[in-house]
């Protein structure tokens, strides 16, 4: 088989660790896609090291580097993946990338990560609510906001599971035929609960993972969740059970052999930098440890 689903990823890099591009895009090229992916920041490390230097891609130079792609009629892609995004003039340039892609090929999936802050904070500029809210979330196919930015992007609180419901109900209502929370303070005591929700024909699936949540902050997964729910959604033919299984599997085998690594030394950034490379069997065959529930 020579026909790879092509893939444009815009997202970070960094020289050294795995956020962002560098967390996304080894395990879907280890998943048969072709990837082509624009780093919209390259940076020394990811943001919670002591020293971070480095470039910040600017609207302009996002705009040229995709002008090329078309002029070379390259601009054919079956998925646009999208992350962390600093500026709303890159938002919107982004945006007009889509608009192209989509006139290009109709049947492009969007994948966005609208990636906003984090248990109540905000670590983006706030004029990017509104315009995620407003142009971006309608184009987006499946969108995988965690319960904070759930909360900015409909305008609802979010503290029960009905109400998150709810919240995901209104952004199916605006466009986004698939949603899926990665993680969420919902679950029992020392438990994650992932969601998902995926409108069927004139229904709805819902579908809900408990797993146990890891004594250590990990940096870099949540790019990597949207990745591979972009592999296993696309590999599935859009079966969002398995493809949550799948995904929960790969994240929790790369985080246990991650703090493996570590022992009893300190969890500096560094240290706990994910363990992606080792784990290229768990990306390819992923096993299912945490059974997702359909209500
Ligand atoms: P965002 O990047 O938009 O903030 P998020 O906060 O939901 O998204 P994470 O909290 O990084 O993203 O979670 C993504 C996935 O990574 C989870 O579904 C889970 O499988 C895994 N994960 C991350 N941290 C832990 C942890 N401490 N223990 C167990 N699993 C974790
Ligand atoms: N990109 C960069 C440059 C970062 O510094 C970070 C987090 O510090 C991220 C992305 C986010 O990673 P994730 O949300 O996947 O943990
Ligand atoms: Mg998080
Ligand atoms: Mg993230």
């Amino acid at each position: 088989n020579f026909d790879s689903p092509r893939i444009l990823s815009i997202q970070s890099h960094v020289v050294h660790g795995y956020v962002g591009n560098k967390s996304a895009v080894f395990p879907l090229q280890l998943l048969g896609f072709e990837v082509d992916f624009i780093n919209s920041v390259q940076l020394c490390t990811h943001t919670q090291y002591k020293k971070v230097t480095g470039q910040i891609l600017n609207e302009t130079d996002l705009a040229a580097l995709f002008q090329g792609i078309k002029e070379n009629e390259l601009d054919n892609y079956d998925y646009l993946l999208t992350g962390y995004v600093g500026s709303p003039s890159f938002l919107k340039e982004i945006a007009a990338v889509y608009s192209h892609l989509k006139l290009v090929n109709p049947n492009i999936t969007f994948v966005c990560d609208p990636v906003m802050g984090d248990n109540g904070s905000l670590y983006v500029p706030k004029e990017l609510v509104p315009l995620y809210r407003d142009n971006i979330v309608p184009h987006a196919d499946i969108l995988t906001p965690n319960q904070f930015e759930l909360e900015l992007l409909t305008d609802m609180k979010v503290n029960n599971l009905e109400e998150t419901w709810k919240a995901i109900d209104v952004l199916h209502a605006k466009g986004c035929k698939t949603v899926v929370v990665s993680s969420s303070e919902l679950g029992e005591k020392g438990h994650s609960l992932a969601l998902a929700s995926t409108i069927l024909g004139n229904s709805c699936q819902r579908i809900t993972i408990t797993f146990k949540k890891k004594e250590a902050i990990f940096v870099g997964t949540g790019d990597m969740f949207a990745a591979l729910i972009l592999a296993w959604m696309h590999k599935t033919k859009d079966n969002l059970k398995i493809s949550l299984e799948n995904t929960i599997a790969t994240l929790q085998a790369i985080l246990e052999r991650t703090l493996l690594s570590i022992g009893d030394t300190s969890h500096t950034p560094a240290n706990l930098e994910l363990k992606l490379i080792q784990s290229k069997k768990e990306i390819e065959e992923p096993k299912v440890i945490f059974s997702a529930n359909c209500t």
